[in-house]
């Protein structure tokens, strides 16, 4: 059976899609190769625009748990500063928000097929898309999302990550101590080689994330357990954290190669490009979520007014390109030694930079359609 879309990929960016196409009565084919969600390397932090997106696609992330975010805090060597954040902000783990989505996908009619990867995406000589699973079956449609998130499909690569960064995810059960000091914070820590970040989520538990560039994971022997005591010496802030908490997962889990900063330029006829797959924002700034969502509403709104592909990439890019140039710029501060001694000490005199550096580093809203308005179009 032929289908009008077809996505690759039910994280956040397909299943946001999917939802909407669905609810404008399309037929929709969402493949997804986990047979169900699992812990994704994230930090889990949900900006405004984020909950905003969410919401407009009747995800209640309060009845699934997730827990408010109000201050930030930054963290080097032995200083800490803290400031508000300039928008309603929350966490909920990946596991528990990418459930929520691929039920509200299926509620809304799509066809959601868990636990089958997608191995090529190729086009008819008719100009369809095939979409080639694991098990040899061909799934075929005249539109199709690229929504893979951090992996590639062979014809659509994104650049090689010069960097090489890495990232892990741990939960742990902090101290009670530590966990009602960490309050409802939302802590970024700062170590050469990369950054981290740590706050509560759901369950009484808290997410600590950091990523670190390959050449310093080296220097511990390519050990992540010795990286994370390495980041404790470097930065107090996160050993005091960490004294007396439970981990809760045997390992970290991890991923490699993130290009930051990449923005997808081009694409072909009825191929819209979308999360991760159109462009990859620092981690530190939170906001991946926020753009998944906000590249998955764009790209719907153009699918629907009939705006070719290649024309709405380009449009997409030219939006995005000032924040994650301006992104890119205050992750290169934090990532080298004089800006990482500095910056606590500037936010403790000026704390208004974190909050304008947020504000910054977000998607405008002017530049997107409103979240309402692409699920209704
Ligand atoms: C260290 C780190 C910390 C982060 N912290 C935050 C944060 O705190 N807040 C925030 O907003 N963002 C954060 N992000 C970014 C955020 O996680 C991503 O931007 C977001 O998940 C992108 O959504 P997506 O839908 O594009 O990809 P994903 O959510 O990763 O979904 C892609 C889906 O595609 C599936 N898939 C992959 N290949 C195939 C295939 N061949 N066939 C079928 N299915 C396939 C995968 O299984 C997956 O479910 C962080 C990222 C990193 C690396």
């Amino acid at each position: 059976m032929q289908d009008e879309i077809v996505i690759l990929g039910g994280g956040v960016a397909g299943c946001a899609a999917a939802i909407a196409l669905a609810r404008n009565g399309r037929t929709v084919r969402l493949i997804e190769r986990e047979p169900t969600p699992r812990h994704k390397v994230c930090g889990e932090f949900l900006s405004g625009e984020a909950l905003e997106d969410l919401d407009a696609l009747e995800i209640d992330v309060v009845a699934l748990g997730a827990v408010p975010i109000a201050n930030v805090r930054l963290a080097a060597a032995r200083r800490a500063a803290e400031a508000p954040l300039p928008f309603p902000a929350k966490s909920l783990t990946r596991k528990t928000l990418d459930t929520a989505l691929l039920a509200e996908a299926k509620a809304a009619g799509v066809r959601v097929e868990c636990g089958r990867s997608v191995e090529s995406l190729t086009r008819t000589p008719a100009g369809n898309w095939q979409a080639r699973l694991d098990n040899g079956v061909v799934r075929e449609a005249s539109t199709a999302f690229l929504a893979t998130g951090k992996h590639d499909m062979r014809s659509f690569p994104r650049p090689d990550d010069p960097q090489r960064w890495v990232a892990f995810k741990m939960y742990y059960r902090l101290s009670p101590n530590q966990a009602a000091d960490l309050d409802n914070a939302s802590e970024l820590m700062l170590y050469p080689g990369g950054y981290g970040g740590i706050q509560p989520v759901e369950g009484g538990i808290a997410n600590l994330c950091w990523v670190v560039q390959q050449k310093y994971l080296a220097r511990a022997g390519n050990r992540w357990d010795k990286f994370l005591l390495q980041m404790q010496k470097d930065c107090p802030h996160l050993a005091m954290r960490l004294e007396g908490a439970e981990p809760l997962l045997a390992k970290p889990i991890t991923v490699a190669r993130i290009p930051y900063g990449f923005v997808r330029s081009t694409t072909e006829d009825g191929l819209y490009c979308i999360g991760d797959q159109a462009a990859v924002i620092p981690s530190f700034t939170g906001d991946g979520i926020s753009v998944a969502l906000h590249t998955a509403r764009c790209a719907v709104a153009a699918f629907l007014a009939d705006e070719p592909a290649p024309l709405f990439q380009a449009r997409l890019r030219t939006s995005l390109l000032p924040q994650m140039r301006l992104a890119e710029f205050a992750a290169d501060g934090i990532n080298n030694t004089l800006g990482r001694a500095v910056l606590p000490f500037c936010l403790r005199v000026w704390p208004g930079v974190m909050r304008v550096t947020a504000r910054l580093t977000r998607v405008a809203a002017a530049q997107a359609p409103a979240a309402s308005q692409a699920v209704c179009v």
